[in-house]
């Protein structure tokens, strides 16, 4: 392993970051994405790794602010706004999440695979007041309208079609020059601001807001612009690119791949999703030379026949999170790669905007998770949050500037999230060396990974419930050697009433995503419980997983 020296461990039990503190410039995401505008604004910032559509940086602060104008103008969004994004990653993503901050606007973003009910909720606990989407998406956001009694403007983007009915085109919201761009001027945003709210379901329950600040999301930047990073990239063309096939909705999308990215100046390569061909081809064309993955894009890489040292020979760091990566699967890359090509494992989570930890340069295995970044302090405690020693298991903790300001509107949440004020629970468990090296190994909260994909078991429970025949349900995550993990279902059914698993397999599947699909059900005359009516998952899995 690659260790660093300094001991990190306080007296007190806190494991403070190896390394130096950072300054964080107090600066909204826009100012800060945008400071060195100069240096590159003729340079491509994006570019659709399937289309070739491509912005210049100049392009995407120029037509992000003339959006932002019209969104002010023409539909009357103030300070605080909620607005919700719902799109596969395309290249005009960043303009459109710049657009809605540079008009003091608070960015929600949805997976565009998720369902009517699923867009619905997260409307009505976002308070959503307009929603941006493309054209094949638009029925679903109006069935979602309509399952949430509300009606506010969409903004499609009609690339190739003319504009549907009843929305409002994309195209002549940025292609106005007659936009009055002092109107900015009446924005005020500061750093402790919300500026984005993802949504996720944390240690326990269905998926809430998470509100991540400008100082947030520029913490967790600048955190990555140390002598942690990973890969080096030319300053003077501007055009090193990294790979962006994570979701833009999630965190790690969003901001470790788009934000921190485009504010050091690299070009974006854009890919709506994950499919082998068109992911093969972006790399043959594109050359980028960051590949940031969930651990099983990284299978498919070391596994897919077609794949070839020639596909990766322009890589200088393939980065892994989201999910724990098994250590054959990034040998198995090297193998294809006909080396060791660099590697980087990061630990995050949204709550934390998302980057925690990220292992150091020359690491080769991913059996670790490296080290706190700058300005972040750990610790790991037990049931009863007292403070674990170096190499003992226990839950983890963190705390630093990156850690969101809380879930929107939910006390209950953030009583159970935060411990000793500004420590938040991370749900996961996990030991520190003496030197600091985090290893994670397990995860005691009940979320689900599929893919690295949320799978929150309150979200399919309920979904279950609302099916006539079940009187209770339960779900669990087992282990899965493609995607990580997949959810299982335990049903109870109402007296006298009876359905087949298939039936309600399909009842559950029309109301969520696909990647969110209950694989199977087991029939139980009872779902063992705590006495607080909490769910066994463990006793459940112990007893149906062997
Ligand atoms: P999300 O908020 O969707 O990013 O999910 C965060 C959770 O994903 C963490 O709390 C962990 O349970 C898991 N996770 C993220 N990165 C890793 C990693 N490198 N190894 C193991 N689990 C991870």
């Amino acid at each position: 392993s690659q260790k660093m020296e300094n001991s990190v461990w306080t007296s007190e039990k806190v494991v403070l970051s190896p390394y130096k503190d950072i300054e964080v410039p107090k600066l909204t995401v826009d100012q800060y994405t945008f400071r060195n505008l100069d240096k590159w604004a003729s340079k491509t910032a994006v570019v659709c790794g399937l289309t070739n559509r491509s912005y210049t940086y100049e392009q995407v602060y120029k037509n992000s602010r003339i959006f932002a104008v019209n969104l002010r103008k023409k539909f009357n969004i103030k300070d605080g706004d909620t607005i919700a994004v719902l799109l596969p990653n395309i290249p005009e993503y960043p303009i459109i999440t710049f657009g809605i901050l540079a008009a003091g606007g608070v960015v929600t973003t949805m997976n565009p695979i998720y369902t009517a009910y699923e867009i619905e909720r997260q409307i009505l606990l976002s308070d959503t007041s307009l929603i941006i989407t493309n054209e094949d998406l638009v029925p679903k956001v109006k069935e979602a309208l309509t399952l949430a009694k509300k009606e506010f403007p969409i903004i499609s983007l009609n690339i190739t079609q003319s504009p549907t009915e009843g929305t409002i085109s994309y195209k002549e919201l940025v292609e106005d020059n007659h936009a009055n761009l002092s109107v900015l001027n009446e924005v005020n945003r500061s750093y402790n601001d919300i500026a984005l709210l993802p949504f996720s379901s944390g240690t326990t329950g269905l998926p809430k807001g998470v509100q991540l600040t400008n100082r947030n999301i520029v913490s967790n930047c600048e955190q990555q612009n140390t002598e942690i990073r990973q890969y080096e990239y030319s300053t003077e063309s501007h055009q090193d690119s990294t790979l962006v096939i994570l979701p833009m909705f999630h965190s790690y999308g969003l901001s470790s791949c788009m934000l921190h990215k485009l504010s050091v100046g690299l070009r974006l390569v854009t890919l709506p999703k994950f499919q082998p061909d068109t992911l093969l081809n972006a790399l043959l064309v594109h050359r980028p030379q960051l590949l940031y993955l969930a651990p099983p894009m990284i299978l498919f890489l070391g596994s897919y026949p077609q794949v070839t040292a020639k596909h990766l020979e322009n890589v200088t760091c393939v980065t892994s999170g989201a999910a724990p990566l098994p250590s054959a699967d990034i040998q198995r890359l090297y193998e294809k790669a006909e080396r060791d090509i660099p590697f980087c494992q990061g630990y995050g989570m949204t709550e934390a905007s998302p980057a925690v930890s990220a292992t150091r340069k020359g690491e080769k295995t991913s059996e670790n998770v490296g080290y706190a970044l700058p300005n972040i302090s750990l610790r790991i405690v037990d049931a009863d949050m007292k403070n674990l020693g170096p190499g003992e298991v226990g839950e983890l903790l963190v705390k630093g500037p990156n850690v969101m300001k809380g879930y929107l509107k939910n006390p209950q949440a953030n009583s159970e999230v935060f411990v000793d004020e500004d420590w938040l629970r991370t749900g996961d468990l996990a030991k520190i060396d003496e030197t600091g090296l985090i290893t994670i190994s397990d995860r005691l909260k009940e979320l689900i990974k599929v893919k690295g994909y949320q799978v929150a078991p309150a979200e399919l429970e309920n979904v279950l419930k609302e099916h006539p025949a079940v009187l209770d349900a339960a779900v669990i995550g087992i282990p899965d050697p493609v995607t990580g993990e997949r959810p299982i279902g335990f049903v109870v059914f109402k007296p006298g009433v009876k359905a087949t698993d298939t039936e309600i397999i399909e009842f559950a599947s029309k109301r969520v995503a696909p990647y969110k699909k209950i694989q199977q059900i087991t029939f139980l005359n009872e779902i063992p419980k705590n006495a607080t009516g909490k769910i066994l998952r463990k006793s459940l899995k112990e007893k149906f997983c062997k």
